[in-house]
């Protein structure tokens, strides 16, 4: 059984990226029947959001909308990371065996002081925590968006040193892109994130969902004239939200006959059924969310049990602990 884990940052409402790279893939794994675990990385979210306000109802819209969306308790093992205390413990001892060099060469901390955001020694040191999030739990396969990956070999790397120093300890986990999924743009091309502001929410009101589809950015190709599927990010979108009328439209876009407006409305149409389910869901479980909370405490306990026993282990190879 292989073991998958992954986390999600409740830093904003979730949107089409997480939902393709990664909420799909790891619905789809349980469904499977993989050994799934599931974390909320609230640890991580730390390093950027600073509203008390936000952060809870941000931690309270994710449990809703991954339950809603196909997250089933009782097939995979679904917890807070600030519950369990090992995920902080074990990425201090990591930290201390991490080279600068390493975390200075991550992309994700690269481009943010590049765009000129806030950085602070927790964003910097932020793939050390995600290595503890993997390691503490022996994962096999770490789903993440194409964004991800080097923190996930980042992860890979700091097990391989430890065990060469200390001894097996750590299980090493291989990063799993979904080959379809890659980085989904956002509305201005560049990749769909909270943090540029240009995301499209799943979960969005109908009337934003219709704005916001609408100001998808496209070439300014005249009305009439034949658009290159492949070069539209609307047609991207088709695609992924499996429109059954694909090939249609795909003639349409060569001939003439649709333009951007007209494949926006559809689009809208399409996803507008595609989360319908969920949505439905959602708002049934946000009537009951006391037990929303209890599906948490459970998820909480068996996961520090797990990764006590890895961190007790890990402080024996270094001789913190006898
Ligand atoms: P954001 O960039 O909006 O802050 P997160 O960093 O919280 O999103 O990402 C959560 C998960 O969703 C990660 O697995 C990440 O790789 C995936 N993800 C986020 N944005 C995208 C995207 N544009 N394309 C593919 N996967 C994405």
């Amino acid at each position: 059984m292989t073991r998958i884990l992954t986390g999600i940052q409740p830093s904003g409402s979730l949107h089409w990226g997480n939902f393709f790279g990664a909420i799909r893939p790891m619905i789809s794994a349980q469904e499977q029947g993989n050994e799934m675990f599931f974390f909320i990385a609230d640890l991580h979210a730390f390093t950027t959001v600073r509203d008390p306000e936000t952060f809870r109802k941000n931690q309270k819209n994710i449990l809703l909308d991954y339950l809603a969306l196909g997250l089933d308790p009782e097939k995979s093992l679904f917890w807070r990371q600030s519950d369990v205390s090992a995920h902080s413990e074990l990425a201090w001892f990591l930290m201390c065996l991490a080279p600068l060099g390493m975390l200075e060469r991550a992309h994700s901390f690269k481009d943010k002081k590049a765009k000129g955001l806030e950085t602070n020694a927790g964003l910097f040191t932020y793939p050390m925590l995600m290595a503890a999030d993997i390691l503490l739990y022996d994962a096999d396969q770490v789903p993440v968006g194409k964004d991800q990956k080097q923190h996930v070999e980042m992860a890979r790397d700091i097990a391989q040193k430890w065990n060469t120093q200390f001894g097996e300890v750590f299980h090493l986990p291989e990063p799993k892109i979904a080959k379809e999924v890659q980085t989904i743009p956002g509305l201005d091309g560049q990749k769909m994130s909270k943090s540029y502001g240009n995301t499209i929410e799943i979960f969005a009101d109908e009337k934003v969902l219709q704005k916001k589809i609408l100001s998808i950015k496209t070439d300014s190709i005249p009305l009439g004239e034949p658009i290159d599927p492949e070069s539209c990010p609307v047609f991207a979108f088709h695609r992924l939200f499996e429109n059954p009328n694909l090939k249609t439209l795909e003639r349409q876009y060569k001939s003439g006959e649709i333009g951007f407006g007209a494949s926006k409305k559809q689009l809208f149409a399409l996803v507008w059924e595609y989360f319908s389910e969920a949505r439905q869901k959602r708002a049934k479980l946000e009537k009951d969310f006391a037990s929303v909370e209890k599906i948490m405490q459970a998820g909480a306990e068996k996961a520090a049990a797990i990764a006590e026993k890895k961190l007790e282990q890990v402080k024996k190879s270094i001789g913190i602990s006898q």
